[in-house]
């Protein structure tokens, strides 16, 4: 693109109203902004595809968190992938790909301290968003940092198919546990951990109690729970603990929208087992990055590890992309290709 076609205006997803309980296409909008001219050290990226994650739920409301909420009326972000139209900023170059946190926009000017040079010759770019990206490395830290899996384990995971999941349970396995069962929210969901991720056993949350379930794929109990859903499946899990357990907390989906929400009545189990609960912040732990790259790329190219991605097309589908994501609509990363 030459300087005189360089985009003039940007469109940008903004939040107009703060949702109560599950969010409605109405209270966001599409609109046309101003795109600044890229200052020193500022990028012009195009935006080439756009994650959308649960996180992003806990930032429309205003509740006390550990991220700054979005403002109603302003454009909201979040990771996105990038090429460079315009760069201000040494070791960037136009036809550079980066990866950046000003993604709900078509075009962005991005300051280049915030934004990291990825090659889609080594990986699709869609990967850097997912698998090789904050999901990858959140379920890579949950486990070889806070589960401590050993060998012989028997690991749980909630939201089995979803980005982190996913890859959580086959790490899991990678790591030498003995069983990895997985919950999800569908039958071809529960297929696909089983078929495609090689886990040991699967089931459909929506099909009946998931205590009842878990006490089916884990007669003996669990030595770790991976949790990205939370509510009745962490109730499940505490009941089901053996001795010196681990939970891991990574999210708890169920709960995003304050809907029914159930808290764990047995917590008492946990003494009872002597078990622990942990929770941590992927931000918080990017010192992992190098051994993140190092064995989730070379379990991804040895094809001991699989992935998938739901693509969506277009901005305009953006804000459909994430409730879709909310509703379990994804199998594996959701992402929105521009
Ligand atoms: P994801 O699992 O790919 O997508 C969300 C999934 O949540 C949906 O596909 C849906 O799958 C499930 N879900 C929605 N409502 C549910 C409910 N009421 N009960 C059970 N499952 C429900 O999303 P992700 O990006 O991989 O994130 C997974 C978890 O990791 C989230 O809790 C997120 O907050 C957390 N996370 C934590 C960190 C950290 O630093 N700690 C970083 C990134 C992500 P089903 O079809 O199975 O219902």
């Amino acid at each position: 693109m030459s300087e005189q076609t360089l985009p003039a205006t940007a469109h940008a997803w903004h939040l107009d109203v703060r949702p109560a309980g599950r969010p409605e296409a109405s209270g966001f909008s599409l609109r046309e902004v101003e795109l600044p001219t890229p200052g020193p050290g500022q990028l012009l990226v195009a935006n080439e595809y756009l994650s959308v994650d649960p996180y992003m739920r806990g930032r429309m409301s205003d509740k006390k968190s550990y991220i700054e909420p979005y403002e109603v009326g302003a454009p909201m972000d979040g990771p996105a992938v990038g090429r460079v139209l315009v760069s201000n900023a040494e070791g960037f170059a136009p036809g550079d790909h980066v990866v950046h946190v000003l993604g709900w926009r078509d075009y962005a000017v991005v300051d280049a301290a915030t934004a990291q040079k990825v090659d889609p010759n080594l990986a699709p770019l869609t990967a850097y968003l997912g698998v090789l990206g904050v999901t990858g490395i959140t379920a890579y830290i949950g486990l070889t940092r806070f589960a401590k899996v050993n060998e012989g384990d028997t690991v749980f995971v909630s939201g089995a198919a979803g980005a982190v999941g996913s890859v959580a349970g086959q790490i899991a396995k990678l790591q030498g546990a003995g069983r990895v069962i997985g919950s999800a929210g569908s039958e071809d969901k529960v297929k696909l951990l089983v078929e495609e991720y090689g886990f040991d056993a699967a089931f459909n949350y929506k099909n009946g109690p998931v205590a009842e379930q878990l006490a089916q794929a884990a007669p003996d109990g669990i030595d770790v729970f991976f949790d990205n859903v939370g509510g009745e499946h962490l109730e499940a899990a505490i009941g089901a603990l053996k001795l010196h357990a681990r939970i891991v907390l990574s999210g708890m989906v169920s709960q995003y929208n304050d809907e029914k929400v159930v808290g764990p009545r047995n917590l008492w189990n946990l003494s009872v087992t002597r078990s622990d609960i942990l929770s941590f912040m992927v931000t918080e732990e990017l010192d992992l990055q190098p051994d993140f790259v190092r064995d989730v790329g070379g379990w991804l190219a040895q094809g001991k590890l699989h992935y998938r991605e739901t693509v969506r097309e277009g901005l305009d589908n953006t804000l459909d992309a994430f409730l879709a994501l909310m509703e379990g609509a994804n199998i594996g990363k959701m992402l929105v290709k521009l």
